[in-house]
């Protein structure tokens, strides 16, 4: 009953979330798949952390011709070519104290779209990262549904009661782990940042959460989420937050 009741009260925040399915292997450059190599172009370096000079470990790649329907990003759908992130693991110095990159927009992440079309990927063996995760490619996406956290209702003007709380907890309706789409499971409150080309609030694109996908832990148990501009598909961005 109080759960027919919650779920009528959120319904209109229903969106559909992607839950990432893989096999232990490396794809294609142009795949979408976390870690292994990345598509880079010919004569391009692999992204170098400013801090300590390494090269960054790379962490995932989405290519846009992949990705099932996004309600909420209408126009990337309309953009071509690959989302990449690239993340300092370095701790000595530990860059990602040191430059701050649970924060957006830190020197030491690279999160970037590359335009493919007509081009060739540079041909690379081996990955130049120390302790490189192993690769796993995304072969297929699970459809699930997914609600905005409490946190982000209430940003909404939706107040749920205690007990409807407890209910939106045990039911676990903001999805956990790794996911497309969707909404962001926060945990530190809303914190989108703004499209430094617009202003406009950006979006969540994906959700990459602590050992899941990648043998990562963003600080005590964090997740983080890759942002985008829903008007500018270049402008993107990576923050985490754990409490
Ligand atoms: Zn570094
Ligand atoms: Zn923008």
């Amino acid at each position: 009953m109080l759960q027919e009741k919650l779920l009528k009260k959120i319904s209109n925040f229903a969106r559909s979330t992607f839950v990432p399915i893989t096999e232990d292997m490396d794809g294609e450059y142009d795949s979408s798949k976390f870690s292994g190599i990345p598509w880079l172009s010919q004569n391009e370096e692999w992204p170098i952390c400013p801090n300590c000079h390494k090269p960054l470990n790379f962490f995932m790649q989405l290519n846009l011709k992949d990705l099932p329907t996004m309600s909420h990003l209408a126009q990337l759908h309309d953009s071509e070519g690959l989302v990449q992130l690239f993340y300092c693991t370095n701790e000595d110095p530990h860059c990602e104290s040191e430059c701050e990159a649970f924060l957006p927009f830190s020197n030491s992440v690279v999160v970037r779209l590359v335009d493919i079309a007509g081009k060739k990927p540079q041909k690379i063996e081996e990955s130049p990262v120390v302790g490189a995760f192993s690769p796993k490619r995304i072969v297929t996406w699970e459809k699930e549904k997914d609600y905005p956290d409490y946190q982000e209702l209430a940003e909404n003007n939706v107040e749920l009661t205690e007990d409807e709380e407890d209910v939106y907890c045990e039911l676990e309706l903001t999805v956990f782990g790794d996911k497309l789409s969707g909404w962001p499971a926060w945990v530190q409150g809303v914190e989108y940042p703004n499209c430094p080309e617009c202003g406009e609030t950006m979006q969540i694109l994906f959700q990459i959460d602590s050992e899941d996908h990648l043998p990562y832990m963003f600080g005590d148990v964090g997740c983080g989420h890759i942002t985008v501009c829903p008007r500018h598909p270049h402008q993107l961005a990576f923050g985490w937050a754990c409490s």
